[in-house]
């Protein structure tokens, strides 16, 4: 930690601490405790080091319940003195007893509070979500900034995500889901927006870095469009290897999206290009788009005839009693409101009405224009795609 109290209750904060012979002094004339356990704390500092504070090995205080890494130290020491050049009102590891937490960094602005959590290593949901709501309870917004880059591996315009990296991500109408880290050794806040999985690791998405000597708070990007998700040939090829694993890996007999797609009389190759597309918000369902859209239109579309009428109410009951039966599973995300599943749902019924299979003829009311036909083999399978993805150019 890089605060703690003097024997007189002085809070002293070494975060703007350059002179080693200063910190040499403090070392060798002053005891300090930690805030929250009031136990003697020893300060060090050394060449290599970031002067901080630290506990007797045999302490168990509360506030190191894990291991304070460097990465930790340094980010929480920029983003802190980062707030102070912005003339905020900002207190370090402020200790805040009705709560029992201790935000890395708490400070004001225009009256309102704001709780800066410097998250390096990965956080249960549970204890993320814990916090998260603790803060809110006390009219503090929390701001949750993830150490490190907003990915686990990056190839060309793809990216891996991690459980810890799913678990930050935030939506937003403008830059779609978002995922915002910031690392110490660059000085450099991170941006991988408009996130859409391809897989369920491999994400495709826009990265960008700003330095945070050229950003103020709030923490924003600016000057961003919001981009599609992009249907395209590789989009199709993508989805046909995931369907074929899909036939390779699952037991056929045990599989509920198998199992209804046979009972149709239909094979995971012989999918409508309709059934699967990539929509806005999409990562949010970790079930991929194929399985619940095809739920779509075996719960719903296929019961219809031309000129019939069908309500998103409808559709979002089908899916909810699918998600029941864990036939669909949306992912766990605490910083992203749940409505954002109806939005990808209502997005796909928009998708089916610009490729004119639906009309809506008022807000959240559809009626049949055209039935989805599903192709006979494997050769008429893949001229559907082929027409599909033309008129798409077309259009
Ligand atoms: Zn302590």
């Amino acid at each position: 930690m890089l605060t703690a109290l003097t024997k007189e209750g002085k809070v002293y904060n070494l975060a703007g601490c350059k002179d080693d012979y200063h910190l040499d002094n403090l070392k060798k004339k002053v005891q300090f405790y930690c805030p929250v356990c009031q136990e003697p704390v020893i300060l060090r500092a050394g060449s290599q080091k970031i002067p901080h504070f630290s506990h007797q090995k045999s302490s168990n205080c509360a506030s190191i319940s894990e291991p304070e890494s460097l990465r930790h130290m340094q980010g929480k020491k920029d983003l802190y003195l980062w707030l102070v050049n912005q003339r905020f009102k900002v207190y370090l590891e402020r200790y805040l007893p009705r709560l029992k937490q201790r935000p890395d960094i708490l400070f004001n602005k225009n009256g309102k509070w704001f709780a800066v959590e410097y998250q390096c290593s990965p956080i249960s949901i549970k204890l993320l979500t814990q916090r998260t709501n603790g803060y809110a309870k006390h009219h503090i917004s929390p701001i949750w900034i993830m150490g490190g880059y907003p990915f686990q591996h990056r190839k060309d315009a793809f990216f891996q995500l991690s459980d810890f990296h799913w678990s930050f991500i935030q939506a937003s109408e403008k830059i779609g889901l978002t995922l915002f880290s910031y690392t110490p050794h660059s000085r450099y806040f991170h941006f991988l927006s408009n996130i859409s999985p391809i897989s369920s690791r491999k994400v495709q998405g826009t990265y960008t870095k700003i330095s945070l000597d050229h950003m103020t708070f709030p923490i924003l990007l600016s000057n961003t469009i919001s981009q599609k998700q992009p249907i395209n040939a590789y989009w199709f090829l993508q989805k046909r290897k995931w369907l074929q694993n899909k036939i390779i890996y699952s037991k056929a007999f045990q599989d509920p999206f198998l199992i209804s797609l046979y009972e149709c009389n239909s094979h995971p190759s012989l999918l409508p290009p309709v059934i699967g597309l990539p929509v806005d918000y999409m990562g949010v369902c970790k079930t991929h788009p194929v399985v619940w859209q095809f739920y779509i239109w075996h719960d719903c579309l296929r019961f219809l005839k031309t000129g019939d009428r069908m309500t998103f109410k409808q559709v979002r009951n089908a899916i909810e009693s699918r998600k029941r039966s864990q036939h669909i599973l949306f992912r766990c995300l605490p910083f992203v409101p749940t409505s954002y599943q109806n939005r990808m749902i209502y997005l796909y019924l928009q998708t089916l009405v610009h490729f004119s299979y639906l009309k809506e003829v008022k807000k959240g009311t559809f009626v049949l224009h055209k039935m989805i036909t599903f192709p006979k083999n494997m050769e008429e399978a893949l001229l559907f795609d082929k027409e599909f993805l033309h008129e798409l150019d077309d259009k």
